[in-house]
């Protein structure tokens, strides 16, 4: 086991950080999962076993996200990418218009993917702000639409939809990869969401995917390929090629301890996390908040921009003196970004806000 002296702070935006505990049992699992004898890298995707260790994943996300059985589950492999396109080869016809709130990078690319395959119509953009605020919804958007789509955390510049849009009759889709499961919220509002799992939800290469039963009967192309087609990778309860078992049983063990902690307490470590971390930059002449409306901030990703290159040195040194790790903001945006996701402690955020007031 990682000595927990040398272990780094890891603020980075996913790959995230992990808890120990979850990383131990993972690592015993490399070298026997569950007694079977065999590596978790080497058991069948079609075996018992991992038939129960997904089987057991998905029940588990139902019950933390309380959604009932009108939810398909199923684990991809493709990542957030591989979900911009299947969302619009499986619900969007060449003919017809998706809709998108354009919140940040991620909200945008998955609207220029969906472009392939049909219309796409920016209802809203906070792109003109540089993407600091939330964009304002019309009240009176197409109710044409095949479906709504949009980013509920902005992982790049640090704003968050904390209440859900509202889309009237329009089929609602949310790319939650980076704050599901982090607050309370009402799932059963959408008819399909998605996650990565390398931010609150383990290791990269496993993406959750939920999707209410009715609108995947509204599947408008019934001839696609059937790794791209989520009805066959529905029927095929998400081994329809060879799965990535390693990565779903670090998913699994992340929900097990989500599950532990409680998502109301999990919620409630999220906001005071946040609330020490921009506490101490409002409060800072060294530092600036990239998103000025509180009301807009994440509690995920926490963007700022030092005010002058003598402040960025100082502090450069400081977070590498105390072993701190991944805030450089993302290479489109620049300045720093800390995350916050479900695994960080209250502590480390105390440490970072400490070392952001002495500057
Ligand atoms: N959506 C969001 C909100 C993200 O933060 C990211 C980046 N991890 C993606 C999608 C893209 O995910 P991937 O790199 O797995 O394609």
């Amino acid at each position: 086991m990682m000595k927990t002296d040398t272990r780094k702070i890891n603020f980075g935006a996913g790959p995230a950080m992990l808890p120990p505990e979850v990383l131990l049992q993972a690592s015993q699992a490399v070298l026997d999962y569950n007694q079977s004898g065999m590596s978790i890298l080497e058991i069948p995707h079609r075996g018992q076993l991992c038939r129960d260790m997904i089987d057991e994943c998905t029940a588990l996300v139902k019950e933390l996200c309380g959604i009932g059985d009108d939810f398909h589950v199923i684990w991809q492999q493709g990542g957030g990418r591989q979900q911009f396109c299947m969302i619009p080869l499986n619900f969007l016809r060449p003919d017809a218009t998706a809709g998108f709130l354009i919140s940040g990078h991620w909200s945008k690319e998955a609207m220029e993917y969906a472009h392939f395959y049909g219309n796409v119509n920016e209802v809203a953009s906070s792109e003109p702000m540089k993407f600091n605020c939330l964009p304002a919804i019309p009240v009176d958007f197409s109710q044409e639409l095949a479906y709504l789509h949009y980013t509920t955390n902005n992982t790049i510049f640090g704003t968050q939809w904390h209440d859900i849009p509202q889309s009237g009759a329009v089929p609602l889709i949310a790319d939650m990869s980076s704050d599901i499961l982090s607050s309370e919220r009402d799932y059963s509002r959408f008819s399909l969401f998605y996650a990565v799992a390398q931010k609150n939800l383990g290791a990269a290469g496993n993406c959750l995917v939920a999707i209410r039963k009715d609108f995947l009967d509204r599947q408008v192309s019934a001839k696609l390929p059937p790794s791209f087609d989520f009805k066959a990778q529905v029927a095929e309860r998400s081994v329809l090629n060879t799965a990535n078992a390693f990565a779903i049983y670090v998913t699994l063990l992340m929900l097990k301890w989500i599950k532990a902690k409680g998502i109301s307490s999990i919620n409630a470590d999220n906001k005071l996390k946040s609330s020490i971390l921009y506490r101490s930059i409002d409060d800072s002449p060294s530092f600036v908040p990239y998103v000025a409306n509180k009301a807009h901030r994440s509690n995920m990703n926490v963007c700022f921009f030092p005010v002058n290159p003598d402040v960025e040195a100082r502090f450069n040194i400081l977070c590498k003196q105390n072993n701190i790790t991944g805030i450089a903001g993302h290479r489109s945006a620049g300045g720093y970004r800390v995350s916050l996701y479900n695994a960080i402690s209250i502590q480390n955020v105390q440490l970072l806000s400490e070392i952001i007031a002495s500057i």
